[in-house]
C-alpha cells in the first residue's frame, strides 16, 4: 500500500464519496495489481487465522520459559464476575487479548497485526465483536482493511518496530489499527476513524520497549490487554463526538521523534525499564540455570 498521510486517505474519501476501508481496497488493487477478490480473499485469510488462533488457544500450554501461560483462561473464567468493573463484554476482549498474546509466546501460529508482540489487541477487539454479534465477516473485513491502512501510514512515517521506536511503535500502532477498525464497523465516518486511531496513540506515546530477559513475554502480553482496552475507549471518544485535537498525521510524527530520541536501552534490547529491575534479574538467573 503507497499511504503515507491519513489526511490522503481522508481527501480521497469525500472526493470519491468511498468509505476508508474502499479507499485501501482499491490502493492495494493499484499497488499489487491484484483483483478486488484477491485483495479481498487475501484479507479473509487474515481473519480466519485469527479466529483459530483465538479457537486453538490451550489454557494448559505455557511457554518454554514458564513465564507465560494459563492468564488467558484466567481471565475467561473472570468474564461475568460480579466484581468485574468493566463488565462482561471489555473482560471478554481482555481475555482474548491475553491469549492471543501467550500463544505467541508459546509460538504457534498468530497474525503479526502489526508484530507478534502486538499480535494480541486487533483480534481482541474484531473477534469479540464478531462472537458478540455486533459485526459480521464482510464488516469485519472492511474494518482489517481500515486498520491496514493506518497500520501502513505508521510504517510508512515512523515505524513499528520496539526495536526501532519502543513499545509505542508496536501496542501503539496496534490500538490505532483496532480503534479505527472500531470506528469503522460502527460505520463511523473516515474523520472519526482517523481521530479515534490519533487518540489511541496518543495514549501512549513514549511506551518503553523492556522485554524481560529480552523474551516477548514480560510485559508484552499483558500490554496487548493494554492496547486493546485503549483501543475500546479511543472509539467511544470518536463515536461520541470527541476529535483529537492533534491530528493523527502529527501524532504519528511526534510518535518518530519520541522512538527515535529514545535511548538504546528502552528499544527491545532487555536493558532499560522493567527489563532492568531486581525481580527481571532474578527472573533471568532462574532462566539461564534452568
Ligand atoms: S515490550 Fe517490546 S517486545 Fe514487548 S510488545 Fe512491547 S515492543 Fe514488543
Amino acid at each position: 500500500m503507497s499511504y503515507n498521510s491519513i489526511d490522503k486517505i481522508i481527501k480521497k474519501c469525500d472526493k470519491q464519496s468511498i468509505s476508508f476501508a474502499e479507499a485501501v481496497i482499491l490502493d492495494d488493487m493499484y499497488e499489487r495489481k491484484v483483483s478486488r477478490d484477491d485483495t479481498i480473499t487475501q484479507m479473509g485469510v487474515m481473519w480466519d487465522a485469527m479466529v483459530n488462533a483465538n479457537a486453538t488457544y490451550n489454557r494448559k500450554q505455557f511457554s518454554k520459559s514458564g513465564l507465560v501461560g494459563s492468564l488467558g483462561g484466567i481471565m475467561e473464567d473472570y468474564i461475568g464476575s460480579d466484581k468485574s468493573y468493566c463488565g462482561p463484554f471489555v473482560n471478554d476482549v481482555m481475555a482474548r487479548a491475553l491469549k492471543m498474546g501467550e500463544s505467541n509466546a508459546c509460538m504457534k501460529r498468530i497474525v503479526a497485526a502489526p508484530t507478534a508482540g502486538a499480535c494480541g489487541v486487533l483480534p481482541a477487539v474484531l473477534t469479540a465483536c464478531y462472537d458478540h454479534g455486533q459485526a459480521d465477516r464482510e464488516q469485519i473485513i472492511d474494518a482489517l482493511f481500515v486498520a491496514a491502512g493506518i497500520g501502513q501510514i505508521i510504517a510508512a512515517r515512523a515505524f513499528i518496530a520496539g526495536a526501532s521506536g519502543g513499545c509505542q511503535a508496536e501496542i501503539g500502532a496496534a490500538s490505532a489499527m483496532a480503534a479505527g477498525a472500531l470506528v469503522s464497523l460502527r460505520g463511523g465516518t473516515p474523520t472519526q476513524i482517523a481521530s479515534a486511531a490519533a487518540i489511541a496513540l496518543k495514549n501512549l506515546l513514549g511506551l518503553v520497549c523492556d522485554p524481560v530477559g529480552g523474551l516477548v513475554e514480560i510485559p508484552c502480553v499483558k500490554r496487548n490487554v493494554i492496547g486493546s482496552v485503549n483501543a475500546l475507549s479511543a472509539a467511544d471518544m470518536s463515536l461520541a463526538g470527541i476529535i483529537s485535537m492533534i491530528p493523527f498525521d502529527q501524532v504519528v510524527d511526534a510518535m518518530r521523534e519520541v522512538g527515535e530520541n529514545m535511548d538504546v536501552r528502552f528499544r527491545e534490547t532487555g536493558l532499560g525499564g522493567l527489563a532492568a529491575t531486581p525481580t527481571a534479574a532474578e527472573i533471568c538467573k532462574n532462566l539461564k540455570t534452568k
